[in-house]
Parts: structure tokens; sequence; C-alpha cells
């Protein structure tokens, strides 16, 4: 289902710290996510238990926006979704809980 080695490594890395690339599929369609975290999920709640007079800096955790066509090789990320839908589902069941929204 992967149209390249970028693709395969990137959605191997959903939820850990670094890019990743995520399946979501909702009632408005099936598409990829490309996600950047700041640390890995499971870190998450390591943060969470910093006192609240700590001067952290100022970041955001996780970004994450569109992703149309494979930003290594081109391919419109769509065809793949198409041609490999049952394999594209059971990966956003497992993406679900790292997707933002
Ligand atoms: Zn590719």
């Amino acid at each position: 289902m992967y149209c390249c080695n970028f693709l395969e490594l990137s959605i191997a890395d959903a939820g850990k710290k670094g890019i990743a690339v995520l399946a979501l599929s909702t009632e408005y369609g099936r598409a990829f996510r490309l996600q950047f975290r700041a640390c890995d999920m499971d870190d998450e709640d390591t943060l969470q238990n910093i006192p609240k007079d700590y001067d952290l800096p100022k970041l955001r955790l996780v970004v994450q926006t569109g992703l149309r066509y494979c930003p290594a090789c081109g391919t419109n990320l769509q065809e793949i979704i198409k041609l490999h839908t049952p394999e594209f589902d059971a990966l956003a069941v497992a993406h679900k809980r790292f997707v933002l929204g």
C-alpha cells in the first residue's frame, strides 16, 4: 500500500517524536495527515506532571496538516487509498488515538 520507502517509514512512526504520516477516516472521507510531534505521544503525560510554576518555553507538542501527495515521490495519495481501502481503514483505526481533531 506504500508508494515509496518514505511513506512506509513515516506511517510506522505514528505517535513518535518527529514527522509521521497518519491515516484518517471520517464521515467526510478518507485522507492522510502529515504530523509533527515534539515528543513521543507516550511522553505527553510526563509533561502534564511538570509543576505549574516551572518556567517552560512556549512550544506546541503536535501540529498536523493535510497531505494530498507523497512529499517524497509525488504520488497522489487518494489513489493509494482507493487501491488499498481495507488496509487504509485498518490503519485509520490504529491511528485514531494519534490524530488531532
Ligand atoms: Zn511516496
